[in-house]
C-alpha cells in the first residue's frame, strides 16, 4: 500500500454525523462542524445529505438507526418536522417550536434542541458583549427572528421590541417570548433606535449584494451595537452603514461559528475525546 492508496480522514471507527436538508448544496456545517470535530480531536464527519420533502418520513427514522450515527443538524425546510423526531426537546426548541440539531445520548435517546438563536448568543459573548441589562430591538419575526428572540430572552436583557412587517408576526412572536420570560418587557411595534442598545436584523434585508435596508435611517447612533443575521455578503448595507457611523458591529458568519461550537457541545464532544465508544443504537421510539 502507498500513501495514495487511502485517505487519513475517514476509517472504519470514525463516527458520522449528517446535516439533512432540501436543497442541500448551500450549507456549511460539513466542513464547519467536521472542522470543530477534528479540532478537538474526535475522529468524526459531518457528512450533507439531501433527503426530499416526501422521503423525510420515512428516510429520517430509518437514518436513525445507523449505529454509528451520532447526531443530526437539520436545515431548511425541516427544523419544524424534526420536532417529531425527538425523544426529549430542550427549552429553545420547546418555545421556538422547531429544532436544529438532534444529538444520540448514551441511552439511545435522542435529544433536541435549537442553536440559531444560541448561536447569536455565543457570537455576542465571543466579542466579550452581553445581552445583560440592555435594550433590543429585532427586526424580523420569522425562523431567525424567532430563534434569537427566544435565546435573548434567556440572557436578561432590558427589554425586547419586535418589528415585522408581516400582520401579526411580530405579535406572535413577542406572546412566545412572554411566555419564555413573563417578566420581560416585550414590545411589538414600529423600528423604533431612540433608547435602544442593540439592533438585530433577523430577517433576510440585505441578502444577496443588494441595496435593501431593513430600517430607513440615514444614521445609526454611534453606541448601538449592530448585529445582521445575513451571512452572503457577510458585510451587509446596514453593517456598512452601522460601521461608518462608528457603531460596533457583528455579522451572520459570526452567528454560524457560534452555533458550530454549542452544537458540538450538544452532540455531547468534547474537547477531550471520549475514549470509549457509544451504545448499539436504539430505535428513534415509536413514531
Ligand atoms: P423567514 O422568511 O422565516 O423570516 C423573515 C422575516 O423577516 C419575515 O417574517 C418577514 O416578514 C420579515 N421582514 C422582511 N422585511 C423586513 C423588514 N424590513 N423589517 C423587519 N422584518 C422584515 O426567514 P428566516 O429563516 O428567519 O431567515 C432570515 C435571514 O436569516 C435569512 O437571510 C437567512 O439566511 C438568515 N439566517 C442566518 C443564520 C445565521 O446563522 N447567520 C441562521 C438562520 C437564518
Amino acid at each position: 500500500m502507498t500513501a495514495g492508496d487511502q485517505v487519513d480522514f475517514i476509517s472504519g471507527a470514525t463516527r458520522l454525523f449528517a446535516i439533512v436538508g432540501h436543497p442541500i448544496e448551500q450549507v456549511r456545517s460539513p466542513e464547519m462542524v467536521t472542522a470543530e470535530l477534528r479540532r478537538r480531536g474526535h475522529d468524526a464527519l459531518l457528512l450533507p445529505m439531501h433527503v426530499l420533502p416526501e422521503d423525510f418520513e420515512r428516510a429520517l427514522p430509518a437514518l436513525m438507526t445507523v449505529a454509528n450515527l451520532d447526531g443530526l443538524v437539520f436545515t431548511v425546510p425541516f427544523k419544524q418536522q424534526a420536532m417529531s423526531l425527538a425523544d426529549e426537546i430542550g427549552p429553545q426548541a420547546r418555545l421556538v417550536g422547531a429544532l436544529n440539531a438532534l444529538a444520540r445520548r448514551r441511552d439511545g435517546r435522542w435529544h433536541g434542541e435549537m442553536f440559531d438563536g444560541l448561536g447569536c448568543v455565543e457570537a455576542f459573548q465571543r466579542r466579550g458583549l452581553s445581552f445583560a441589562g440592555k435594550r433590543v430591538m429585532i427586526l424580523g419575526a420569522g425562523g431567525a427572528g424567532s430563534a434569537i428572540a427566544v435565546a435573548i430572552a434567556f440572557e436578561g436583557p432590558a427589554a425586547i421590541r419586535i418589528h415585522d412587517p408581516a400582520p401579526g408576526r411580530a405579535d406572535a412572536l413577542a406572546q412566545k417570548v412572554r411566555a419564555a420570560q413573563p417578566s420581560l418587557k416585550v414590545q411589538a411595534g414600529n423600528p423604533e433606535l431612540a433608547g435602544q442598545d442593540i439592533l438585530v436584523n433577523a430577517s433576510p434585508v440585505g441578502m444577496g449584494g443588494g441595496e435593501g435596508m431593513p430600517i430607513q435611517v440615514a444614521a445609526l447612533p454611534p453606541q448601538l451595537v449592530v448585529f445582521d443575521v445575513v451571512t452572503k455578503p457577510a458585510r451587509t448595507p446596514l453593517l456598512a452603514l452601522a460601521e461608518r457611523c462608528g457603531c460596533v458591529t457583528l455579522s451572520g458568519p459570526e452567528m454560524i461559528l457560534g452555533q458550530v461550537t454549542r452544537i458540538v457541545d450538544h452532540f455531547g464532544l468534547s474537547d477531550r475525546p471520549e475514549t470509549a465508544p457509544r451504545g448499539p443504537a436504539a430505535a428513534p421510539g415509536a413514531r
